[in-house]
């Protein structure tokens, strides 16, 4: 008998031992306020559809129409079979949406990043990046091969410290950060940030996979939301959160955009996103320019969730955004207080290490505009019933 492949027995079994061996629950029903999940009709608070958009009508309607004209696939790489005319139009509304010279368009959120970052920098270059950075930036960082300096954070000033300590050791430097970081649902201080790189002319990126169509004028992000415009050089984005689709973003000067163009290697090898999926993101554009409705609506269901939850006498952390953590500590109890809310009905996400620090485990809520009054009402209710039954409210 082989034992090659013994190896991997072994790590699952001590992912199993430690409580991260991931469980993945089943869904049979589009995403929207309610799910139903392993053959469970459950109030849905974990997913990133922010906005209600992943089952929205005039969406599927647009995908529909798409796929009639243009089929299912892209056919191959854009710089090989063609750009479909579809997608070039998706980075025009997008550019207009954001207020920015140019966009260009990946696959994911995640192949933004690792397409962008080594584009920028290199082995002669550093970046300095925030201390919760996402890890499809981590891996983006790595993959450019420049030198990766950590700052605290959230830290402007540290941020500074960090440059300053190594400044003549490298040629250009890169600062990055998450614009909304998702386990805390705080924002990074990206006035204070650009503070410092406009000081020493460094380059600045800010991702804001969470922060598109949540944050600023209408949903139009973090920058907008600092009145930043045209001094933050990338803003990376998905459309597989509150746009509801899936496909990534940057948005930036033409400069920065061409050069993506040459050499975003996400870009050049490998296919687009499909053309139906492209129209569904075109109507998200439209109905984000159309009304603040359904930005609005999020925000008035984040804030009315929170201070309801905090009137029960729950702990909501230090979020500036819809998302709610429910701040528990122990890892087990954070476990423990999903399942009992699972069993309410209530589907939501426990978080413990090493996704968040030892000790500041929780329930992360994603509030949506799609829930109704009555949806919100019905979760609170489950928060006190099993807050009082594990003793965390009295
Ligand atoms: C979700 C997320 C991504 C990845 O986006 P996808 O489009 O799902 O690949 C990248 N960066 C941050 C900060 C995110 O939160």
């Amino acid at each position: 008998m082989s034992k090659r492949l013994d190896w991997i027995d072994e790590e699952i079994a001590q992912l199993k031992e430690k409580g991260f061996y991931n469980q993945i629950r089943t869904l049979s029903s589009p995403q929207g306020a309610w799910l139903v999940v392993d053959g469970k009709r459950v109030l849905n608070f974990c997913s990133n559809n922010y906005l209600g958009l992943a089952n929205h009508p005039k969406m599927v309607e647009a995908a529909q129409n798409a796929l009639q004209k243009y089929g299912v696939g892209p056919g191959a790489v854009r710089t090989i079979a063609g750009t479909m005319d579809i997608h070039l139009e998706l980075e025009k509304r997008l550019a207009k949406f954001k207020g920015v010279e140019d966009c260009i368009t990946f696959q994911s959120g995640f192949s933004a990043n690792i397409a962008t970052i080594p584009c920028l920098v290199d082995k002669n270059d550093a970046i300095l990046s925030d201390e919760l950075n996402h890890a499809s930036i981590i891996d983006g960082c790595r993959l450019s091969g420049a030198k990766i300096l950590v700052f605290k954070h959230a830290d402007a000033a540290d941020l500074e410290r960090v440059y300053l300590e190594n400044k003549d050791k490298y040629r250009r430097f890169l600062t990055i950060t998450d614009g909304v970081f998702s386990m805390d649902g705080d924002l990074a201080p990206l006035d204070k940030i650009y503070e410092i790189t406009s000081k020493y002319d460094l380059m600045l990126m800010v991702d804001d996979a969470h922060g598109e169509g949540v944050v600023g004028k209408g949903g139009r992000g973090i920058v907008d939301h600092f009145n930043l415009h045209g001094k933050v050089d990338v803003e990376v984005g998905t459309m597989s959160k509150a746009f509801g689709v899936v496909g990534g973003m940057v948005a930036g000067s033409a400069k920065i955009i061409q050069w993506l163009r040459q050499r975003g290697r996400p870009f050049l090898f490998s296919s687009a996103v499909p053309p139906a999926d492209v129209a569904a993101c075109l109507a998200a554009v439209d109905l984000l320019e159309s009304s603040t409705e359904l930005v609005d609506r999020l925000w008035d269901n984040g804030n009315y969730f929170k201070s309801e939850m905090q009137k029960l006498g729950f702990d909501t952390g230090e979020s500036q955004t819809p998302i709610t953590p429910v701040m528990l500590g122990d890892a087990k109890l954070a476990r423990e207080f999903s399942r009992e809310l699972f069993e309410n009905g209530v589907f939501a996400m426990a978080l413990g290490f090493p996704t968040v620090p030892l000790g500041k485990a929780r329930i992360r809520v994603m509030i949506s505009a799609a829930h109704s009054k009555e949806d919100l009402d019905l979760s609170l209710a489950a928060f006190e019933k099993v807050g009082k039954k594990l003793g965390v409210i009295s």
